[in-house]
């Protein structure tokens, strides 16, 4: 009567509170690590980035998406930031669904809770750059930032490297517990230091949501790999462009790396260009060398793309229905 034919088929509903128990950081690191691959060889890619001011609670919304064509994945990461969800509702601020979708029909096939996965998949993109990118015989890890998203690249990092000692530094000290936690926690030595006191790093990761430099190219040694992964929007800036300009200097996508990355900074000074910064999923696929001295520095700018969402919520949808707890819905 009208209506357009169909056939039916099952929508599969994996809930944020479902997620912690489903995902674990050896299947975000292994998701991330061949979406990278993929994108790197051209057969995966992201879509451009949508990101609003929506004039309603002050809260920035948008989507990240991409298809891989290789893994078989479409869809997308829709969400954003809701400033006044703490303290108005008892939610985090942060809120992001994935949706994916059958790249052969383009029907919807998934929805899965994006917040706890933003995280992993975060914190599993700086692993996958130490694992690459460090030298073999680092030692000891550096921590600027001591948020939420840094309890997570701490926890990571230490998993994915065998580190004697942890270092960290927060424009916010009292926040520095957090890390000392996590690092007890992994059974390794917590120590704060100020920014110079980074020298002694052979590694570090910075996390943070700061919109002017705090890492100076005077507080990092020769030799160490950083990790630049809070700066993901135009304006923000965790390291000195001149940093950038001492490193060999890599992304998860360079599109995103020059417009919402660290490099955006370091490209306006005109310290370098585009043809300077490599995918790490080149490295990954062994058509770049990546480090090629024990002197070099190595900085991977994670801006966070559509497409390690997506690899992680995948592996999530294949986990939840073999095991039996995905809600499956009929369509
Ligand atoms: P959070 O609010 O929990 O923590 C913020 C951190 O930034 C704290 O360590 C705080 O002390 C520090 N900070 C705040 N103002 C600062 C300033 N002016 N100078 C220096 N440091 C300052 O936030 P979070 O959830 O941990 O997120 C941290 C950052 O990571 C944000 O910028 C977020 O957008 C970004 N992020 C990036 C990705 C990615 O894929 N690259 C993914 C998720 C989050």
């Amino acid at each position: 009567m009208g209506g357009t034919p169909t056939t039916p088929h099952e929508l599969v509903i994996v809930p944020e509170g479902m997620i912690a128990d489903l995902l674990t950081r050896e299947a975000s690191f292994a998701a991330v690590e061949t979406v990278f691959a993929a994108m790197a060889a051209g057969a995966a890619y992201n879509f451009p980035v949508v990101r609003e001011a929506i004039g309603h609670e002050d809260a920035l919304y948008g989507f990240k998406g991409g298809f891989d064509r290789a893994g078989g994945v479409l869809g997308l990461k829709a969400g954003g930031y809701w400033p006044n969800n703490l303290e108005k509702h008892g939610l985090i601020n942060h809120q992001s669904t994935v949706f994916l979708f059958d790249p052969d029909t383009g029907r919807v096939s998934a929805m899965v809770g994006g917040n706890y996965l933003t995280a992993l998949r975060t914190a599993a993109a700086a692993s996958v750059s130490i694992k690459h990118l460090a030298r073999r015989d680092a030692k000891v890890l550096g921590m600027i930032g001591a948020g939420h998203q840094a309890t997570f690249q701490l926890r990571a990092a230490l998993e994915a490297h065998d580190f004697d000692k942890v270092i960290g530094w927060n424009y916010h000290p009292e926040m520095l517990p957090n890390l000392a936690k996590v690092a007890a926690e992994m059974d390794v030595p917590f120590e704060a230091v100020e920014l110079p006191g980074l020298v002694a790093a052979d590694v570090i990761i910075t996390i943070t949501s700061s919109f002017a430099p705090t890492l100076l190219a005077e507080h990092v040694s020769p030799g160490t790999h950083i990790a630049c992964m809070g700066t993901d929007t135009k304006g923000k800036q965790e390291v000195e462009a001149a940093l950038l300009a001492r490193a060999t200097v890599f992304c998860d996508e360079a599109a995103q790396s020059i417009s919402i990355g660290e490099a955006q900074h370091a490209i306006a000074e005109g310290l370098i260009t585009e043809g300077d910064i490599t995918q790490l999923g080149a490295v990954i696929n062994g058509t770049n060398p990546g480090r090629t001295s024990d002197e070099e520095i190595t900085l991977f700018d994670g801006t966070g793309v559509g497409l390690q969402d997506l690899a992680v919520a995948a592996s999530i949808v294949e986990v939840a229905v073999k095991n039996g707890t995905a809600t499956l819905v009929a369509l």
